[in-house]
């Protein structure tokens, strides 16, 4: 029996399920609410409006530069939380393990978890594991539920932005999309990238209560091109982007030139893409500027009245029309 991966018997219920959780989930992740023999636990009462989001994970690989799909899990969570104007507080973790996995790797995977759960504030009150059979999972699927409570006082909403308002981006697009594109052997390049992966709390906390702040949101699967044409569709207004504003570091540039990628439409797992009145832009930038995550944020385009397309407009005037896009060049990416 090769007792450095898992086996099936891992999740039959048995002792080998229990030592598994005691040795992993229950030693990275303890915590007072966390008491793995309950069916359930009650949270304590929380002072405001609670909010709640749920994600599951399956990046390829499970380990990347930059990140792996452990921390990866809680930025995805953290962040649909952080620029809805929350502060997360719990989560609840369910592990779809596949018989084969090294439990060295899950141990790893997991203690990333536990490690960027405690940088946020937030404690897995609720867990599950199942064992699949070999072929039948990708290693390890994550699936997590969050709930944190609402700090920010406006509503944030997507509908509220408008013709007139500016688009911001806290950082470089398209990093987390070429890094774990590179991690995958097939496409034999590799180089320094690495994934943005991390939590947007710091720069959602840092402008959340500006009242010219209109709406956040952070952009994942689809890429920059995908949130702002979320904003052009609520708001039934068009969206203008100036390319030579849109942050993009030298190596992601280098990588869609040669695989013929648009940056636009990469995976980022540590961005914020603001919507704000333009008298609040510049605000937003010192705030965001003042943090590391922050420093090479922008103003990147605006909203402009009329039909409701999105255009990359570059700095000799040409304008193209960013379509929304059709299929992901790059599945399994967060
Ligand atoms: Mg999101």
């Amino acid at each position: 029996m090769d007792d450095t991966r898992i086996l099936l018997a891992h999740g039959n219920g048995g002792r080998l399920m229990r030592e598994l959780i005691a040795d992993i989930f229950a030693r990275h992740l303890g915590n007072p609410l966390l008491d793995t023999d309950a069916d359930a636990v009650a949270l304590p009462r929380l002072d405001g409006e609670l909010m709640v989001t749920t994600d599951g994970f399956t990046v390829q690989p499970l380990e990347f530069p930059g990140g792996n799909l452990g921390s990866l899990a809680v930025h995805g969570v953290v962040n649909d939380l952080a620029v809805a104007g929350a502060d997360p507080r719990f989560f609840t973790l369910s592990a779809l393990i596949e018989e084969g996995l090294e439990i060295e790797v899950l141990d790893r995977l997991i203690a990333s978890f536990a490690a960027a759960a405690r940088d946020n504030g937030v404690a897995v009150v609720a867990g599950d594991t199942k064992v699949v059979r070999r072929g039948e999972g990708g290693g390890l699927y994550l699936n997590v539920a969050g709930i944190g409570v609402k700090r920010a006082a406006a509503p944030l909403a997507i509908e509220s932005a408008t013709a007139g308002d500016v688009v911001l981006v806290s950082g470089p697009v398209g990093d987390h999309g070429i890094a774990v594109m590179l991690a995958r052997e097939q496409f034999g390049l590799s180089g320094e990238l690495r994934s943005d992966s991390a939590s947007v709390l710091p720069l959602a906390q840092a402008v959340r209560d500006l009242p010219g702040l209109r709406f956040m949101r952070d952009p994942t699967r689809g890429g920059l091109a995908t949130v702002v044409h979320e904003i052009a569709r609520a708001c039934g207004h068009g969206i203008v982007l100036e390319q030579h504003a849109v942050p993009l570091r030298p190596e992601v540039v280098a990588v869609c030139e040669m695989l013929g990628y648009d940056p636009y439409y990469l995976a980022c797992e540590g961005r914020i893409v603001a919507v704000a009145e333009p008298g609040t832009a510049d605000e937003i930038l010192a705030r965001w500027k003042a943090l590391p995550q922050g420093a090479d944020a922008a103003v990147i385009g605006r909203i402009e009245a009329g039909d409701s397309r999105v255009i990359l407009e570059t700095e000799l005037g040409g304008r193209r029309v960013l379509d929304e896009l059709e299929d992901d060049p790059l599945p399994r990416i967060c």
